[in-house]
This record gives structure tokens, C-alpha cells and sequence, in this order.
């Protein structure tokens, strides 16, 4: 049976392979993981791949670099169906399913400046998932929705 995907892309020997990531949003998942290639790593994207579960997809690999949950738990938010494979010895040392939590904390900051989760003795930002397709997320304080774009400048590097 003929491997398009392989063919694709070369096997790495360790690191991290994200694969069903929504068609076009690779380079927003490198974005939101601070990879610009300044680290060094090899980094290989594959956009709008034929899939049989998605009809296409994207398909980001950095060797050498495993992620850690807190990242994993970043691209959630943009690519809900994504799917990380740990690569260790050409082989899938542990192969997870992003997860998106119903309530997410920590990881994105509130854009309302008078929000509480901003003031100078920070409550802990806390957001409720409105809506996985588009994105939007609301904050438990405020209430102010924020959506994929705001969400993604606090990513900028
Ligand atoms: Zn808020």
C-alpha cells in the first residue's frame, strides 16, 4: 500500500509529530508554541495532506524537541482534533489526543485591562468554552469573548 504521507514527509529518529491539525492552521500552531526556527530545531509542515478523517489536514514535525502538556494543551486551541506523537528511536514513544478542557486557566490572558484577573494582585485567568468551531472563549470574571485572533496575539512573538 502506497504511504503518501511518508512520502510527505521523512521519518524523523525523535521529537514531535502533530498530525490532524485543522487544514491551514500550522503555522498559527507554531506560533502559539513560540517555534520560529531561532531554536535551532528542524522543523517540517505539511499543509492541506488528503486525509481520510478530515479530508485534509496539516501536519507539523520538530525534531528533537518534545512538547510539554502546557503546550499541548495551546494547540487544543486551535487544532481541537490535533493528535501529538512523541517520537523516540524512529518509533511513537506515546501517542496523545489534544484535549480541550471546558475551562481553561493560565494559559491565555483576558484582553478587558480592568478585568480583575489583570489587577496588580491578579485573580488566576479562567475561561469558559463557548464555541470550539469558530473558537471563542469567555472569561469567568468579565465575561469579555475573546476569539481565535485575540487569542493569538498574545502568542506573537
Ligand atoms: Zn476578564
Amino acid at each position: 500500500m502506497r504511504n503518501e504521507e511518508g512520502l510527505r514527509i521523512q521519518k524523523i529518529e525523535s521529537g514531535t509529530v502533530i498530525d490532524h491539525i485543522t487544514a491551514g492552521y500550522a503555522l498559527d500552531v507554531l506560533r502559539i508554541l513560540n517555534i520560529d526556527g531561532k531554536e535551532g530545531h528542524v522543523v517540517s509542515v505539511a499543509m492541506n495532506v488528503r486525509s481520510d478523517k478530515m479530508g485534509r489536514k496539516d501536519i507539523v514535525k520538530i525534531e528533537n524537541r518534545e512538547l510539554r502538556q502546557e503546550e499541548v494543551d495551546k494547540i487544543a486551541l486551535l487544532a481541537p482534533r490535533a493528535t501529538i506523537n512523541i517520537i523516540r528511536d524512529y518509533g511513537v514513544a506515546q501517542k496523545t489526543r489534544v484535549k480541550l478542557p471546558e475551562v481553561i486557566r493560565d494559559i491565555i490572558r483576558c484582553d478587558n485591562p480592568v478585568c480583575i484577573s489583570n489587577a496588580k494582585e491578579p485573580a488566576e485567568p479562567r475561561f469558559y468554552v463557548v464555541s470550539t468551531g469558530p473558537l471563542l472563549l469567555r472569561c469567568h470574571y468579565c465575561g469579555r469573548e475573546m476569539g481565535r485572533e485575540e487569542i493569538l496575539k498574545q502568542f506573537s512573538s
